[in-house]
């Protein structure tokens, strides 16, 4: 099936592939001389130095393609066959670094739950058990991408021998329902947190307060850079820049905001005043104690201090998401129109903008009023941008 050559100091081995003969006429009967259907064409590819490695894979080569060709999938390939397999395909593939990361998570996950050996024993009541815990796990949307992702990898896996069926075909995925949960955050308990960070330590007063005022999510917070809070011109720009942090340098180097959500929020005025009262170096503005980007959960456990610092209730996670959740809440409340405060919250779909506005009929009462005001030509036109009007 395959043989063995020397070359220099390295043994190659050498096999043969079928290719398609582009001129191949399906409507004539197939010959070798006249109408051949295919050609065949010698490979050989660098192995190894030593002779009882190269032998080694030879032999497993041998086995692979000798069931494949009699389109029997491989039962002795195990999940780290998959796996190995699937980093050749990515690198082959040039997939993009954060869906190759998307990939690892997801066999992360699966590794844990499962803890799968041989291909064969992953079963459609493998993959129904691992749905039941994944599902406790992550939200819906979370494990429809793991869901995706297996599926894939389980088509490649019959496709390079490894498997005879794909489990996770069968398997639904969960419906997606947008989330309305109401999120409320108590104005009285978010200014006792700010309170008790001021008295605690200005580095995370600070950190508090653009959390309060910008409404940056963790991460973005973690990577603000300073050049990014721009007192002249009134902006928090949250921008995408190369990271040398572990978790960036796990996507390729460089750091986007969800979503690639690129924005700017303008400058609070109390933010503005803490960050006069407090300047920053340039850098990272809220840099860890080795000067680097802080890891998430260094952030989430300096909040969880400040929770019991301010005894303020503490929610089950999110701690950081508090400040975000009370800055939508708080310019909703306000009547910033829903396509601005979509923008500044970096939402990319904005149903998700959607869960902070709350429509009573003393609000709806009272814009009715407001639209008599300006068809009157007294009042005032309180979206103060280009408006697009439908010509039916
Ligand atoms: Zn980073």
């Amino acid at each position: 099936m395959s043989g063995r050559r020397k070359f220099g100091n390295k043994f190659y081995l050498t096999y043969k592939i079928k290719i398609p003969n582009p001129a191949f006429n399906p409507s004539l009967p197939a010959n070798k001389k006249n109408n051949p259907s295919h050609e065949w064409k010698s490979k050989a590819v660098p192995v190894s130095k030593d002779r009882a490695t190269f032998e080694e894979f030879k032999a497993k080569f041998d086995y692979k393609h000798g069931r494949r060709k009699l389109h029997l999938p491989d039962d002795k390939s195990t999940f780290a066959d998959l796996l190995a397999e699937f980093e050749e395909h990515i690198k082959e593939k040039r997939l993009k670094p954060k869906s190759c990361s998307r990939y690892h998570d997801t066999f992360n996950s699966f590794k844990k739950i499962v803890h799968p050996d041989r291909m064969s024993d992953v079963t459609v009541n493998v993959a129904r058990g691992w749905k039941e815990a994944r599902t406790s796990q992550v939200a819906p949307a979370t494990f429809n991408l793991d869901l995706r992702n297996l599926r894939s990898a389980w088509k490649k896996a019959i496709l390079w021998g490894l498997a005879e069926e794909n489990p996770f075909a069968q398997i639904e995925p969960l419906k997606q329902t947008h989330r309305r949960r109401e999120i409320a955050a108590d104005p009285d308990a978010v200014e006792k947190l700010l309170t008790a960070a001021e008295k605690w330590n200005p580095e995370y007063w600070l950190l508090a307060m653009t959390a309060r005022f910008s409404g940056l999510r963790l991460s973005e917070i973690t990577h603000l850079q300073t050049a990014g809070l721009d007192m002249a011109g009134g902006w928090v720009k949250v921008e995408a820049h190369p990271c040398a942090c572990r978790e960036c340098e796990k996507i390729g180097g460089l750091w986007t905001p969800k979503s690639y959500q690129q924005r700017r929020v303008p400058l609070h005025a109390r933010l503005r005043a803490a960050l006069k009262q407090h300047p920053r170096a340039p850098g990272i503005t809220f840099p860890g104690l080795d000067g680097g980007v802080r890891t998430a959960r260094s952030v989430e456990k300096l909040f969880e201090r400040l929770f019991v610092k301010a005894k303020v209730p503490r929610p089950p996670r999110e701690l950081v998401h508090v400040f975000r959740h009370a800055f939508g809440s708080e310019n909703a409340k306000a009547g910033i129109p829903l396509p601005t405060l979509r923008v500044w919250m970096g939402h990319k779909d904005i149903r998700t903008t959607m869960i902070y506005y709350h429509e009573d009929d003393a609000h709806s009462q009272e814009m009715m009023r407001k639209a008599e005001r300006y068809s009157r030509g007294d009042g005032e036109n309180l979206v103060k941008r280009k408006i697009c009007f439908r010509r039916e």
